[in-house]
């Protein structure tokens, strides 16, 4: 054994046998310059290229990442028995490549191979702005708050493929807690994820309409992604609209059962909640607002509030819109007294809190019958373009009526949208009472 304080030993490993730099130009990109550096001593050798852009504060990031890898290459290197490897010297290749995707953003794919020491291969992308000198992080293109990241997981998720489904969720459930670690690349079409392992990365490629509710408005007038603001502008004023509201929820066993429906069929509902469930609930509440559906209020307690003071009636109203809003983040668009019963006390406080109060014009009775098929048959007769369906997401018969009950009216043309989307499309505001239309 030869041991390894002494000085000798580690002069012989650091001083190099030859050393050199290469500049030259790149192909497709004028501005830019590829920098390669090697170097070779008689226990390592490496190969290090990287790209030069016209903003030094990026360059020197990047330079400072790359110096890192090559101290800890030589470190592991010193850390084996550096005679073991004489003669077959360990090596480092660091290659790149480089992406455009506006004139002012960039994205440079590293591959960093290394033989003879115990270190995977990784890949490592950053995301250049030469405007703003900076590196773009997750959070610079994605609004991830609170309420988002549930929405935009799921998201994410819907894009994966089946098999290789566990070991995402996995990688997945690690990265969004270090963003900024994560492997991405954006540009007008599609965002893409991916792992640091470069032979077998996972790779998820989303197209950027679906993310555009997540996007900053910084990327998207960057990329010049254009959608229309309100998605009302998308529907089209002859359609089968309708509205599909889902009372006094979330419920843990049924509200995930009721979105996975409704993923199915892309449908946008809204979910009037109770504040007393929504605070035991928070993360499911997250979950039904983060997958793009509204979220009404249905009170504090679900109280009968034609026996209630007018005080009370506004602690009911305001303080679950209080508790909806702590949690997700808004506070709910519209208001539906429970049992449909209000009078004009609760009008007062509604107008006041200018919260609209939305009533239904197909009841599905699913809170008495609790039978799938009765639920089924009676939204069956009653329904009409324009209506608003009153659903429970409380009961398990109505989420086994639900994917039926959808696959028939989306065969007749129907398609599901929030109560915003209805009313704003039958040009219809204030304060109401709106019950929508019934056959
Ligand atoms: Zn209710």
């Amino acid at each position: 054994m030869v041991a390894f304080a002494g000085t000798a030993q580690e002069k012989v490993i650091r001083s190099p046998v030859v050393s050199t730099e290469k500049l030259e130009y790149v192909e497709n990109f004028p501005d830019f310059q590829r920098k390669t550096n090697t170097e070779k001593t008689s226990v390592y050798s490496y190969i290090v290229s990287t790209i030069l852009t016209t903003s030094e504060p990026i360059n020197q990031y990047i330079q400072m990442w790359i110096e890192k890898e090559i101290n800890q290459f030589i470190h592991d290197v010193e850390k084996n028995n550096p005679n073991d490897t004489e003669q077959h010297p360990a090596q480092l290749h660091i290659s790149v490549e480089i992406y455009g995707v506006t004139d002012e953003i960039y994205s440079l794919i590293f591959t960093v191979k290394n033989k003879e020491t115990n270190r995977q291969d990784v890949m490592k992308i950053f995301n250049l702005d030469l405007l703003n000198h900076k590196i773009l992080s997750l959070t610079d293109i994605f609004n991830l708050d609170h309420a988002n990241v549930e929405g935009f997981r799921s998201i994410v998720k819907e894009q994966m493929s089946v098999q290789d489904e566990n070991s995402l969720k996995e990688w997945l459930e690690k990265s969004l807690k270090q963003p900024n670690q994560l492997n991405w690349q954006i540009d007008q079409t599609s965002f893409h994820l991916l792992s640091d392992a470069p032979e077998n990365h996972i790779l998820v490629e989303i197209p950027v309409e679906k993310l555009s509710p997540y996007l900053t408005n910084d990327i998207m007038n960057r990329l010049q992604i254009h959608f229309t603001d309100d998605p009302a502008n998308s529907l089209h004023p002859d359609g089968k609209y309708i509205a599909l509201t889902f009372d006094d929820g979330p419920s843990p066993s049924v509200t995930p059962q009721i979105l996975e429906t409704l993923k199915q069929y892309s449908a946008k509902a809204t979910f009037f909640m109770v504040g007393s469930r929504v605070l035991s609930y928070p993360e499911l509440a997250l979950q039904v607002a983060g997958e793009g559906h509204e979220i009404g209020n249905h009170t504090g307690n679900h109280s009968n509030l034609s026996k209630l003071s007018e005080e009370q009636i506004r602690q009911e109203i305001i303080g679950s819109s209080q508790v909806i809003e702590s949690i997700i983040g808004e506070s709910p668009t519209f208001f539906r007294p429970p049992y449909g019963v209000y009078n004009p006390s609760v009008e007062k406080v509604a107008l006041e809190h200018n919260s609209p109060i939305i009533l239904w014009s197909v009841d599905s009775l699913d809170w008495k019958n609790r039978k799938a098929e009765n639920v089924h048959q009676l939204v069956k007769e009653n329904i009409a373009p324009g209506a608003i369906v009153l659903l429970h997401d409380i009961h398990q018969s109505t989420a086994d009526a639900l994917p039926i009950l959808m696959a028939e009216l989306s065969n007749e043309g129907y398609q599901f949208v929030t109560v915003s989307e209805l009313l704003s499309l039958q040009g219809i505001s204030g304060i109401g009472p709106y019950y929508g239309v019934s056959y």
